[in-house]
């Protein structure tokens, strides 16, 4: 992805799962995780917010979005474990699609592409099942979670 759809892709999260209260220390940096949201089968889906909310840069890692392709996800856990940026905003999630990966598909339990699901330049491609499905609309895949339950520290995982 290119940095300004790093950027949207991150305002989407943001807007479709907004996270509780930072918890920040003095400097103003954060280190929380969160769920954000949850699959279609009830699987959580977590993020952890790292470094400065109020930086003018945000980076978003995502570990798993193909569930079959998750090796992302051991990267991103150590990226969580390390050091907290003090120049810019950094969320992981580390698994987007735990039902494919549970599955050991590509696609999400509904046999949705979530990759071409997001709004972003969003087309209808493909039908249910297929590589690249974009499913019925934008955002048909994920399921917005309402569980709050903010948990801080510093291995949230
Ligand atoms: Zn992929």
């Amino acid at each position: 992805m290119r940095g300004s759809r790093l950027t949207l892709a991150l305002s989407i999260l943001s807007l479709v799962f907004p996270l509780g209260q930072a918890a920040s220390d003095s400097a103003g940096l954060v280190r929380r995780a969160d769920v954000i949201g949850e699959s279609v089968r009830g699987r959580p889906i977590r993020a952890i917010e790292l470094g400065d909310p109020a930086s003018a840069r945000t980076v978003l890692v995502v570990g798993c979005i193909h569930g079959n392709e998750c090796a992302g996800i051991a990267v991103s856990r150590l990226l969580a474990r390390g050091a907290t940026p003090t120049t810019f905003d950094l969320w992981i999630v580390p698994n987007l699609n735990p039902d494919g990966y549970a599955l050991r598909v590509r696609q999400n339990a509904r046999g949705v592409d979530l990759n071409r699901n997001f709004p972003s330049e969003w087309r209808l491609m493909g039908e249910r099942w297929d590589p690249q499905y974009s499913g019925p609309r934008p955002l048909s895949g994920p399921k917005p979670g309402s569980r709050g339950g903010s948990s801080f520290g510093s291995s949230p995982m």
